[in-house]
């Protein structure tokens, strides 16, 4: 049975679309293997929770769709799925290496760990630990039973530590240029070593997919399985997410954080299918495919090292393409979805043709279609000389019957020819009266809906 896991800790907005990408590709693989996906909460760092974030993270995850199986909002057998709620475990199993000599008290005070750091240092030793308290453990225990503060630390032993990882092969480490880590910290909460390795051996964790940056904290982790006699999961390091330029994505250049996506109105599904190609591509080239479909192909082995380039404007291309293939109907919902419900629906549906071909994500409705909803207030183009041609446009418009797109046109064409105007200029003109803007959806089109009496009504404003 595969399972997989997210572990992410809510020390942000929401879910980091780097993250999305890993969650990705741990949810395929388990689908793609009638296995599980859980989403386990690592808040044992109380000093960098965000207030909000976990909720956030996990309202982020299930409206793109990455449903867990089991999580701290679903449950399932191995609950809590939150580390704060399971210190008892983490303490009990720190205590257990002790009894077995893997690991030992430690009451070191940080005034002595740092005098020992600079003199390593000034020798150009790596700054590790001495192991004052692993040899002196009787005496260390007898001032913990006394009272005073400890933490735990793990025993590296002195040889090579070897793993494999799905993605990078053979990795060896030498345990000698390891400090011995902390794993139990005085005020009873597990680090990240310690929780991530005995939840993800409890919760029964197959494959530990993660990004890159844990990669150098896994050497530490097999020490700890070692030491408690458990076998290993399968670990596989993937790349993390670059800028073009190839710099570490920060939101300094881009937003990275999901919800800023769906803010802009990219679609979900987009956002999946474009985050699938990060570090992994279809076998026949594809671009766009459904998530159904990069589950049944998606395999780890396929996963490149190579750092995969997060490209905003790729997406957003992506996602225009998503929005083409939609039915007027269905892009009308998620319009309305987007900008509220004060709109007029009708309305909202007969523009929708207009603008769906220039639509790259939803935020992109309003800013084309406002005028549809309210007249211009500013223009684009200084019109105040054009009078006596505004009057002409009026006299003509009042005369049109069938107000229909052809009508207009016609009407309009015939005008210019009458009045010895270019078309391009003639329309512009008109474009700006009627829309504000010197860009519009098409303009024939765009009166029919707006109706005869509102387009004569921002024509005269104008005379
Ligand atoms: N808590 C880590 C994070 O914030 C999880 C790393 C892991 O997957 O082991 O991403």
């Amino acid at each position: 049975m595969v399972r997989t896991r997210i572990a992410p800790s809510p020390t942000g907005k929401d879910v980091h679309v780097g993250s999305v990408s890993t969650a990705l590709m741990n949810y395929a693989w388990a689908k793609k293997n009638d296995g599980q996906f859980i989403i386990r909460i690592e808040d044992t760092d109380q000093t960098r929770l965000v207030p909000g974030g976990e909720k956030r993270m996990l309202e982020t995850l299930e409206a793109i769709g990455l449903h867990a199986d089991e999580s701290p909002l679903v449950g399932g057998p191995y609950a809590p799925y939150r580390q704060s709620e399971r210190l008892a475990v983490y303490k009990k199993h720190a205590e257990e290496l002790v009894q077995k000599r893997k690991a030992y008290y430690c009451i070191c005070k940080p005034e002595r760990l740092d005098e020992m750091r600079k003199k390593q240092q000034a020798v150009k030793q790596i700054p590790k630990y001495d192991r004052y308290c692993y040899f002196h453990q009787e005496e260390i225990k007898n001032k913990i039973v006394k009272g005073e503060k400890y933490v735990i630390r793990l025993f590296i032993p002195n040889k090579k530590i070897i793993f494999n990882d799905l993605i990078r092969g053979q990795i060896e480490v030498e345990g000698s240029n390891l400090d011995d880590q902390i794993i139990l910290k005085s005020d009873g909460y597990p680090t990240y070593h310690l929780g991530v390795v005995v939840d993800d051996y409890l919760m029964k964790i197959t494959h530990v997919i993660r990004g890159e940056e844990w990669l150098p904290s896994t050497p530490k982790h097999i020490v700890l399985y070692e030491a408690f006699g458990w076998s290993l999961p399968l670990f596989a390091h993937v790349s993390l997410l670059r800028n073009p330029d190839k710099s570490k994505l920060s939101k300094r250049r881009n937003p990275v954080w999901t919800s800023e996506y769906l803010e802009k109105g990219i679609l979900p599904e987009a956002l999946l299918n474009y985050l699938s190609l990060m570090g992994w591509s279809h076998p026949e080239g594809k671009e766009i495919f459904s998530l159904e479909e990069y589950v049944k192909i998606f395999d780890i082995k396929d996963v490149q090292k190579t750092a995969p380039v997060f490209d905003p404007v790729k997406l957003e291309w992506m996602n225009g393409e998503y929005l083409r293939k939609l039915k007027v109907q269905s892009l009308k919902l998620k319009v309305l979805g987007f900008i509220g419900k004060n709109y007029p629906e009708g309305i909202v549906e007969k523009t929708i043709p207009l603008v769906q071909e220039r639509m790259k994500k939803l935020a992109d409705y309003l800013p084309l279609c406002e005028f549809f909803f309210q007249a211009p207030a500013t223009w684009q183009v200084d019109l105040s000389g054009k009078k006596d041609f505004f009057n002409r446009v009026v006299g003509v418009l009042e005369k049109v019957n069938t107000w229909k797109a052809t009508a207009i046109g016609e009407a309009m064409q015939k005008l210019a020819k009458e009045l010895n105007i270019k078309n391009s200029q003639f329309f512009m003109d008109l474009r700006v009266a009627i829309t504000g803007k010197r860009i519009s959806p098409p303009l024939n089109e765009s009166m029919e809906i707006l109706r005869k009496e509102e387009c004569l009504e921002r024509v005269k404003k104008l005379t």
